[in-house]
């Protein structure tokens, strides 16, 4: 079969079945399995003296390891990629090295929430100060930038709010001063956006949603280009903050069917968004696919699809109705996270959090990830709930 170094010439469905394996060294096995270890032996003095050997130390890499971060950086079209405990962890490795003591930072306003955290926790305490800035900047975020600005964090669409960035605009503005560009690509996977062919120099993946795809491991993907991929693998590899290896194997299998379950997934959400978007509950739908979403025309010309992940606005409700809307769903849980093959819903406000632009979209917020479930059978519940809700007044 082809091996690892010949499937750049296939297209990319097949490179999701090829990537990173290599059955000839696994005695014939299809998948590379989970190698677990700290020590590796080494033949002879000469060797150890030399670190010689491809695998030298447990916290440097392993086949199952190797096997991952290969098949990703071929995705992504990166020059190399590490494998990090949750995609939390991934954005922190990111910044680390990217950054220093003394420097300045760009985050869209519109970022995943802990991001902020840790930029306004850690990072200020260690000497980086981070501005917040309106995720539709586009290329005036040139204004915005400092002579000690050294990165710009972008996330596109919006955790929860579905702003869509310019990011070609953003990049173009970031290097002309100087600065790396960020990208948390988690909604669209290297799949549905190119980080790296888009301008971005260091992409942000938690593997978690759709490389698992099943809600049963935590894992974060950074790859980078060949600018910014030396600062990457020596913080790496300074820390070893490193994903277990049944997480690891759990992502390469996740990542044979990646495709398509979220053409599924897009196919899915785009069904419940539009039977959505006509019940007279809702005022808006934030979905960049949709014609009417401001980010619309971005979300064409830059991404390859939508996943399964958008939210929607309903008309002014008592927290005595949403909670009867929510309690009585069937087959909609409430919880955290998403990418998973089971649907899920919450409420959320980012009103409390932000600092450089106000949300305020006019009525209650729920965020909606749609699973695999059959969509009549979806709507079917949301609409038992639409009905308690009005009972409930
Ligand atoms: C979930 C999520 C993360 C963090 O992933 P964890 O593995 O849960 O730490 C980062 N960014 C975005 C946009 C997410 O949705």
């Amino acid at each position: 079969m082809a091996g690892p170094s010949d499937s750049k010439r296939f297209s990319e469905r097949t490179r999701l079945v090829l990537g990173g394996r290599d059955p000839s060294e696994q005695f014939g096995f299809v998948n590379t399995p989970i190698y677990r270890g700290s020590t590796v032996l080494y033949p002879t003095y000469e060797e150890l003296k030399a670190r010689r050997q491809r695998f030298v130390y447990g916290t440097k890499g392993t086949p199952t390891t190797g096997s991952l971060e290969r098949a990703w950086t071929e995705l992504s079209g990166a020059a190399g990629t590490v494998l990090v405990p949750s995609g939390l962890a991934a954005i922190m490795v990111a910044l680390q090295s990217c950054l220093k003591a003394g420097d300045h930072l760009l985050v869209t306003d519109s970022v995943y929430r802990p991001t902020r955290q840790y930029c306004d926790t850690v990072l200020r305490r260690f000497g980086v100060e981070t501005t917040y800035y309106d995720p539709l900047v586009g290329a005036d975020i040139g204004a915005l930038m400092r002579p000690n600005t050294t990165a710009v964090f972008t996330e596109a669409p919006g955790s929860q709010s579905f702003e869509m960035q310019d990011i070609p605009a953003i990049a173009k503005a970031a290097h002309a001063r100087g600065a790396v560009v960020l990208m948390d690509n988690t909604w669209a996977t290297p799949l549905l956006f190119p980080p790296h062919e888009r301008g971005v120099d260091i992409a942000i993946e938690a593997g978690t949603k759709y490389l698992g795809g099943h809600s049963d491991i935590l894992m974060g993907l950074v790859t980078a280009n060949e600018r910014c991929w030396p600062a990457l693998r020596e913080t790496f590899d300074a820390m070893a903050i490193l994903s277990s290896p049944e997480d690891v194997f759990l992502a390469l299998r996740g990542l044979r069917t990646m495709r398509l379950r979220l053409d599924e997934a897009g196919r899915q959400g785009m069904a419940m968004a539009t039977w959505l978007g006509e019940r007279p509950e809702v005022k808006t739908v934030l979905h960049p696919a949709f014609p009417s979403h401001p980010g619309h025309a971005i979300w064409k010309r830059d991404f390859k699809g939508a996943s399964g992940l958008f939210s929607v606005i309903l008309h002014p409700v008592s927290e005595q109705a949403l909670g009867a809307f929510l309690d009585g769903l069937e087959l909609f849980g409430m919880g955290y996270s998403w990418g998973g093959y089971e649907s899920l819903v919450v409420p959320f406000d980012c009103s409390t959090y932000r600092t450089a632009t106000t949300w305020n979209p006019g009525g209650t917020a729920l965020r909606f990830q749609i699973g695999l479930e059959d969509v009549a059978d979806l709507q079917a519940d949301l609409a038992a709930g639409f009905a308690r809700m009005k009972a409930a007044g």
